[in-house]
């Protein structure tokens, strides 16, 4: 099963990935109507990517009333039917990361669903702080980072400084 995997530090701010999510989705180039959004924070200029998590426990899908929410047992993403979607944003509501959210005309309801199983965000990314990877090589990634910063800290503290990472 693959997953769509954020490194904030990696993330260089271009917006790009927001570009290529709106024109795929919508075939205009409107970041208003990206299912993808990069938060800046200017205290340390840092962006910061959010999306659709595909949580595995989808508050959006428990309160849809219309079943037009529903998780893809293959793929384990939560896909919106908009036939079936009869607008009552109880999904927008319920979402704990504010993934799910209404189209720059107000008509439609928009979530991420991996554009099907090629995310055009992660096409474009040229920082590489989107990654579609099977979730035991992010598993794995995240553990070697982790390890990286362990032995950094040991290096700086074998040399007698103090650990900076
Ligand atoms: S807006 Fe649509 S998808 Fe969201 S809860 Fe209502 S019917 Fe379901």
């Amino acid at each position: 099963m693959k997953v769509l995997v954020v490194d904030p530090l990696k993330c260089a701010g271009g917006k790009s990935c927001e570009l290529a999510c709106s024109y795929y989705r919508t075939g205009k180039f409107n970041i208003a109507d990206s299912r993808i959004k990069v938060h800046f924070f200017p205290e340390d200029l840092s962006f910061v990517p959010t999306l659709c998590m595909q949580c595995k426990e989808a508050y959006c899908v428990q309160v849809c009333p219309t079943g037009a929410l529903e998780r893809d047992a293959s793929t384990g993403v939560v896909t919106l039917d908009q036939d079936t979607c009869i607008g009552c944003k109880q999904c927008i509501v319920a979402c704990p990361w504010g993934s799910v959210k209404l189209s720059s005309d107000g008509e439609t309801v928009m979530k991420c669903d991996n554009c099907g199983g090629d995310p055009a965000c992660v096409k474009v990314c040229d920082s590489g702080a989107l990654a579609y990877v099977e979730i035991d090589d992010a598993v794995s990634h995240k553990q070697r980072d982790t390890a990286d910063k362990y032995a950094e800290i040991a290096r700086q503290m074998s040399r007698g400084g103090e650990a900076h990472v």
